[in-house]
């Protein structure tokens, strides 16, 4: 199915983990410090990596960012021990789109594996005023300036875009999004959205269509740009 980078260095965890990946279909090379994982993720042949935080030689968060500022979009879950809040923040800050937090049951990281790699492409260029989603290649412009999002916000801006006008309730984003394999709040979704909107706006300059908050519902993306006040 998919080729899987498994960078965990503690054997107990990354054995049963690469043999339920394998039983899952997917092709898994398993590498135990974060250098490793760097490079075979540079390589650029794998489809998605799962990577724990506390890794020898380079830190997790150090691997991703480093990732991220060679402009790779690999799909990146999380698996760490810290689950406090903060760290929370950080690993999406950092570019991850999922986190899992130890201890796991191998299910449940299965099933967010299969979840981004299902991550669908539709065929179509879809256009919301100046805002351009071309999803083959998974590029957002405004205009002609490309936004640079994570892949879960762009996940997030496909599906608001694909029903534009019409409010999405959490829920369904959610479950759109992380495909009822969600076991948390809801606070990543609004982390996702503000994202969202900041690079929207950064690179839109006022161009940028509006994704609305509908309190108590969700989140609705207008067809044109609105007044700041209606983003609150
Ligand atoms: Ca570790």
């Amino acid at each position: 199915m998919a080729r899987v980078i498994l960078a965990e260095d503690d054997e107990a965890i990354s054995e049963p983990l690469a043999r339920a990946l394998r039983r899952d279909g997917h092709e898994v090379a398993v590498v135990s410090s974060g250098t490793q994982a760097l490079e075979i993720a540079t390589a650029g042949v794998a489809d998605l990596m799962v990577i724990d935080l506390g890794l020898p030689g380079m830190d997790g968060l150090e691997v991703i960012r480093s990732l991220r500022e060679q402009g790779s979009k690999l799909p990146i879950i999380v698996v760490t021990a810290r689950t406090s809040d903060l760290d929370f923040v950080v690993g999406l800050d950092a570019g991850a789109d999922d986190y899992v937090g130890k201890p796991f049951r191998i299910d449940v990281l299965l099933a967010r594996v299969r979840a981004l790699v299902r991550r669908g492409s539709s065929p179509a260029t879809i256009r919301v005023g100046e805002l351009v989603i071309e999803s083959a290649a998974r590029r957002v412009r405004i205009g002609e300036d490309e936004v640079n999002l994570t892949p879960k916000e762009y996940d997030v801006l496909l599906l608001l875009s694909q029903n534009v006008g019409r409010v999405m309730s959490r829920e369904q984003i959610m479950k759109e999004i992380w495909r009822g394999e969600w076991f948390g709040g809801s606070k990543t979704l609004d982390m996702h959205v503000s994202g969202l909107r900041r690079k929207l706006a950064d690179v839109g300059h006022g161009r940028e269509p509006t994704i609305g908050t509908v309190r108590g519902v969700g989140f609705r993306l207008e067809d044109e740009p609105a007044p700041a006040s209606s983003g609150a």
